[in-house]
């Protein structure tokens, strides 16, 4: 499998993802870029960032957008994620955000993150593609007691704070009203997230951005960039651009060999996900599922779940550390097992999907949104919770390209990750952690 730390450059022949995603839609069709132009703004990569960039700049007039992608739209973790719309991004807490930005800025931070998940309702509703949007919750599943009693503190200092309400629901409550699930000790719920179908979010980003006048190239991965005078030259293998502005939305599948500054970085991590066959009536019965809302647990190395529209259940959690490993089928079982153990009336479920994605991980664990002294600007480092924000960071691109005021603290260089060429130890090191926080908590 593709491996970002591995493989020099990104082919355009790997084919989209199967996944169930892609047994319910076709990735909108592009044609490969063949020949030089020029843009005012050239994009590379047509994931959710790349493409809410593309559409924000369109509505703000810039009339020659052009998006260039290595593969179909939505190749990339776009077309291939959970489809949990959360009010948040990055892997801290709010109180860790606090410790690092200050009250006020958190609060800023905050509105962005629910102003992001709007975005994804007010953009996909200017296209004629339906985004299958689930009833509405997110549900934060505490994994142990301490936990639970976490969960309720942030709840208080959520309404104290920053006056959002979530729901304090127990134990009881919840195997009787959500789900009966063996391993929860009580949840919180956010009564914005919701679930959708990741890759028909993906086609009515671009379904709305073409009907702005945006061009999208499929087939065509960068292989260079160049600065030319005061603009870019970015080049793939029958054709270039040539632009004032380069922006890289190229995110955790961003090629070893490829001059971005994002180079370095970030760390892909990846991330596996099993979609079950559907379950029986009887199934549904016996483990009491009713909810098609999106729940994750509090674990450090997270699972996350979800009912599907056809009652299978979609089940993640991290997979293997290299590409060269990530389709070995223990990181599957794990999955299935876990599953079950949660849900053990649910014991004769079978898989019948089974895919793998790259993340991207900055080294403080928050995502950046930038421009280099260099003119080239990107956004990256969600950690894994990038549906809403990668849509609510393109527009902030958008608006750092026309030169407007744009106050987020996110809006930063990314670190330089120490001992980048070590990173993969680091992780495996991250993961002994994590088990035994896991376990003791
Ligand atoms: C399995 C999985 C489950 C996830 N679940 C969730 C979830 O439920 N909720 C959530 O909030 N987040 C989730 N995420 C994360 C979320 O999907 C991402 O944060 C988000 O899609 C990032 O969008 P993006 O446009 O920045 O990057 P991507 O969608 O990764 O797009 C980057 C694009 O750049 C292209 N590219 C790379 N190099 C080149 C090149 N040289 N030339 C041209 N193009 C190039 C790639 O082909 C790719 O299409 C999940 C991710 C995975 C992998």
């Amino acid at each position: 499998m593709y491996d970002p730390l591995v493989n020099n450059q990104l082919n355009n022949k790997q084919g989209f993802p199967e996944s169930y995603w892609s047994s319910t839609a076709f990735p909108i069709n592009y044609d490969m870029l063949d020949k030089s132009i020029n843009a005012d703004v050239v994009i590379v990569g047509a994931g959710y960032t790349g493409l809410s960039c593309a559409i924000h700049l369109a509505q703000q007039g810039v009339k020659n957008i052009v998006v260039v992608e290595a593969n179909e739209i939505g190749w990339g973790c776009s077309g291939r994620n959970a489809g949990f719309v959360l009010p948040g991004s990055g892997r801290l807490g709010y109180t860790q955000l606090v410790n690092r930005f200050g009250l006020s800025q958190t609060k800023n931070l905050h509105d962005d993150f629910m102003s992001a998940i709007e975005l994804v309702d007010t953009l996909s509703s200017q296209s004629n593609t339906s985004i299958d949007k689930t009833e509405l919750g997110y549900l934060k599943l505490a994994h142990s007691k301490k936990w639970f009693e976490k969960l309720k503190d942030s709840a208080d200092y959520l309404h104290n704070e920053f006056d959002y309400d979530v729901e304090v629901i127990s134990k009881t409550d919840f195997c009787q009203q959500y789900v009966d699930h063996k391993n929860v000790f009580g949840a919180i719920r956010y009564t914005n997230g919701f679930g959708i179908n990741p890759l028909k979010l993906v086609n009515s980003y671009a379904e709305l951005a073409s009907s702005l006048g945006v061009k999208i190239y499929n087939q065509s991965p960068v292989t260079n960039i160049l600065k030319s005078g005061q603009q870019h030259l970015i080049t793939t293998e029958l054709g270039s651009v040539l632009s004032d502005k380069l922006v890289i939305a190229t995110n955790g599948y961003t090629p070893k060999a490829l001059n971005t500054p994002i180079k370095n970085k970030i760390l892909p991590v990846l991330t596996n996900v099993i979609v079950t066959r559907p379950l029986t009536a009887d199934e549904l019965k016996r483990s009491n599922f009713k909810t098609h809302q999106v729940m994750m647990d509090t674990r450090e190395l997270k699972y996350y779940y979800r009912l599907l529209p056809d009652n299978r259940i979609l089940f993640g959690g991290r997979g293997a550390i290299s590409g060269k490993d990530a389709k070995n089928p223990i990181y599957a079982a794990r999955l299935l097992s876990e599953l079950k153990s949660s849900f053990p009336e649910l014991s004769a479920l079978t898989i019948d999907y089974n895919w793998i994605g790259w993340i991207s991980v900055a080294f403080d664990q928050m995502p950046h949104i930038h421009k280099t002294a260099d003119n080239i600007f990107y956004s990256t480092g969600y950690c894994g919770s990038g549906v809403s924000f990668s849509a609510y960071a393109g527009k902030l691109l958008a608006n750092l390209i026309q030169e407007q005021k744009v106050d987020s603290p996110l809006i930063s260089e990314l670190p330089y990750l120490p001992f980048a060429q070590f990173r993969r130890t680091g992780q495996r090191f991250f993961y002994q952690y994590g088990r035994m926080k896991d376990w003791l908590s």
